[in-house]
């Protein structure tokens, strides 16, 4: 995407690429030194807010691998405290084998349009195969206007 602003020289419209922005250019037509900007606060707007709510999805994909962390080093706290730690690590590796293959089904339909709605269905019916079975299948139907 391009964008154009005047030199601050000599006032010729000069054309750059908007990543360019901010960038100070010799002016081709009169060697004078200029700022490259956008002056349509419309356009100049939108990557900030693209940047924004970016930034907000990275930190709450950490917070939920935050999440499964700490729960996995309480649940291995707890069972080392009634067990010694052979039988916690098959317990956690069992355990974390178990838990991944019963919520296949919302992990395949994370990205989906119904995605609470399969990680419902499979949380509270994945224990009949058939809930497990329907959730699966629904997290693998394409979402509307889905390529
Ligand atoms: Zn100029």
């Amino acid at each position: 995407m391009t964008a154009k602003c005047p030199c601050s020289g000599c006032g010729t419209n000069l054309e750059f690429d908007i990543e360019n922005e901010g960038e100070s250019i010799v002016c081709p037509v009169c060697a004078h030194s200029t700022r490259l900007y956008r002056d349509n606060p419309a356009i100049t707007r939108i990557p900030p807010l693209n940047r924004e709510s970016g930034r907000v999805r990275t930190s709450g994909e950490w917070f939920k691998w935050g999440f499964v962390v700490v729960a996995f080093v309480i649940t291995g706290a707890v069972a080392s405290y009634y067990h010694d730690l052979d039988e916690t690590a098959s317990f956690l590796v069992k355990a974390s084998l178990s838990l991944g293959l019963y919520f296949f089904p919302a992990f395949v339909g994370r990205n989906k349009r119904n995605a609470k709605a399969i990680l419902v269905l499979n949380l509270f019916l994945g224990w009949t195969l058939i809930g497990w079975v329907i959730a699966l299948v629904w997290a693998c139907v394409k979402d509307p206007g889905e390529k």
